[in-house]
């Protein structure tokens, strides 16, 4: 049975959320990329974008934040209009690591196989398959796809994007073992780059919203009206969100959800609903898994609330 719901009770349930968790003091901002740690943790913004285009919004939700790993999810949908589901799950994989986001085991276990692309490994994989003649062309084609479903320009983070480039040894590590393995299809030091800059564009949590919100309606930014990804690679796109969108916590998650998600360490988690609408939610403080803790029992909340689990019918 298909709950349905008014604008009204979606728009009261995302206030409800935010009045009942603004004051959780639970979770820490991120350190290991140091400028991150500065973040005000109390920021907490939600949003909801319709698959008619209708976006609401509570808190700081017009506040730019480092998207991070959400960007996986949307540097997918190129890598995957340029490859197709079926090469990219043979050059990276579809099946969730159950270990951290960096993890290097998962990578030996595994005979460098990334698994997902939407862990390091993978994200970087997915990256180093996006074609172009030099590292700037392959930043254009990677930024621009993410802005065709935010519907609007953005722009690197300046500050997260040079700390991180100072501090991000462990991902270049991760690069080289996976060109060793046969896993990267580019230059390694040029791939961490461009997955860096990747990873410090920033959003809010509208624009999140609206992100999502394309694969809520088949690969279409409902406010936009343009295509933002083919209709064929959208439920595997969604399909790999819901294996490793919040790590080691994605099976937590999809017991309560039941529903395709992506976090960052940047504080930010999108969350679709397909043929309905998409929510986002960002707070800086994190668990330990990586995930925001405002984001998570805020969406948590509202999905309860108006009934969208699809597995509880
Ligand atoms: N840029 C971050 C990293 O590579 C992204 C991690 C995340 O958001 N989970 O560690």
């Amino acid at each position: 049975m298909k709950t349905t719901h008014s604008n009204n009770d979606l728009l009261a349930a995302m206030q409800e959320a935010h009045a009942e968790f603004a004051s959780c003091r639970d979770g820490k901002n991120a350190s290991y990329i140091p400028a991150l740690a500065e973040a005000p943790p109390e920021n907490f913004g939600i949003a909801a974008v319709t698959v008619e285009g209708e976006e609401f919004a509570v808190g700081d939700a017009e506040t730019p934040f480092a998207i991070e790993s959400i960007s996986k999810a949307f540097n997918l949908a190129l890598a995957m209009d340029v490859h197709g589901p079926r090469e990219l799950r043979a050059k990276i994989g579809a099946e969730a690591t159950g270990e951290p986001f960096n993890s290097v085991i998962a990578l030996e276990l595994h005979h460098g196989k990334p698994l997902t692309p939407l862990v390091n490994a993978g994200a970087m994989a997915a990256v180093s398959l996006i074609p172009g003649e030099h590292g700037d062309e392959v930043w254009e084609r990677i930024a621009g796809r993410l802005e065709l479903f935010a519907g609007a320009p953005l722009s690197v983070n300046e500050e997260v994007y040079r700390s991180e480039a100072e501090t991000n040894h462990h991902n270049k590590g991760i690069a080289w073992l996976l060109k060793s393995y046969g896993y990267l299809y580019n230059d390694p030091d040029t791939t961490v780059d461009l997955y860096t800059r990747m990873c410090s564009l920033n959003v809010t949590t509208k624009q999140l919203a609206l992100m999502g919100a394309s694969y809520a309606r088949g690969g279409v930014n409902p406010v936009t009206g343009k295509r933002t990804v083919q209709k064929k690679c959208v439920p595997e796109i969604l399909a790999d969100m819901v294996m490793e969108g919040l790590y080691t916590e994605a099976g937590d998650w999809l017991y309560a959800n039941g529903l395709p998600a992506k976090s960052g360490v940047g504080g930010g988690i999108v969350c679709v609903v397909p043929g309905r609408l998409a929510l986002a939610a960002y707070s800086p403080p994190l668990d330990s898994a990586g995930n925001s803790v405002r984001a998570m029992r805020a969406l948590t909340r509202i999905i309860r609330k108006l009934g969208l689990n699809p597995f509880a019918c």
